[in-house]
């Protein structure tokens, strides 16, 4: 099965916009959503319509769930915490109603692990260095899994148990087979990327062959950044759109 994994939306429409017609050329069976419709951006409640409508998979990130009220932004960064607030405004009853239906931060499909952050602690830990990664797996029952929430594409690997793990990041146009092995992948973010690239992000994944693809996308990025201005919302959450970071 053709699938396309996309991950951290975070409520930027015009970034959305493109990774699904992106997705559309592309052909898949399935979307899988890893998290964080919610929670920066300026349109929740057109991202959650749309990834209602077409993912197979939509698990509920730290800040899907920070806007539901169901965990604590006390370790949230202020802006972070001003935007949980103002998107629980914006999405009003009907908003937050599709928001709680989102699944859990952690799902199986495939046989392959899905988790909004990472296996040991699918709301919070960053998975960013390797020592972390082979921590993950430890504990990772399946042999590949996929997490979101650092927004940085990247990907870490070993070929047993005995091995050391290889952290490996993937910007555009990286091919690989996770036929062998044990893998954690991360397909960067579609609304908010944070590893210098500003293009939205997603990776085709098939099933079969385990051969994953990573894509960025160009989209209107001063459409989403005064989209977030009129709203109100911090402006450096507009600014950091065009970096990247
Ligand atoms: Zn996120």
């Amino acid at each position: 099965m053709n699938v396309a994994v996309i991950s951290d939306i975070h409520a930027n429409l015009p970034a959305l916009s493109e990774v699904l017609a992106a997705i559309d050329e592309a052909g898949v069976e399935e979307i899988w959503c890893l998290g964080d419709a919610v929670g920066y951006g300026a349109d929740p409640g057109a991202c959650l319509d749309l990834l209602v409508e077409r993912c197979d998979v939509c698990l509920a990130g730290n800040h899907d769930l920070a806007a539901l009220g169901e965990i604590e932004i006390s370790s949230f960064s202020p802006s972070a915490a001003t935007a949980a607030r103002w998107t629980r405004t914006a999405l009003g009853d009907e908003g937050l109603a599709q928001l709680a239906s989102l699944g859990d931060p952690a799902t199986e499909r495939e046989g392959i692990g899905l988790y909004h952050a990472s296996p040991r602690d699918p709301i919070w830990e960053y998975v960013v260095d390797s020592e972390q990664a082979e921590d993950c797996l430890s504990v990772q029952e399946q042999r590949v899994a996929l997490v979101g929430h650092s927004h940085i594409a990247l990907y870490f690997t070993r070929v047993d148990e005995l091995a050391r793990m290889t952290s490996v990041l993937a910007p555009d146009g990286t091919d690989l087979r996770m036929n062998v092995g044990q893998w954690l992948a991360n397909p960067g973010s579609v609304g908010q990327p944070r590893d210098g690239d500003p293009r939205a992000a997603w990776m085709e994944l098939e099933t079969e062959s385990m051969r994953a693809r990573f894509h960025r996308v160009e989209y209107p990025v001063e459409t989403a950044a005064e989209a977030i201005r009129e709203a109100g919302l911090p402006g450096h959450l507009a600014d950091r759109l065009f970096q990247g970071h």
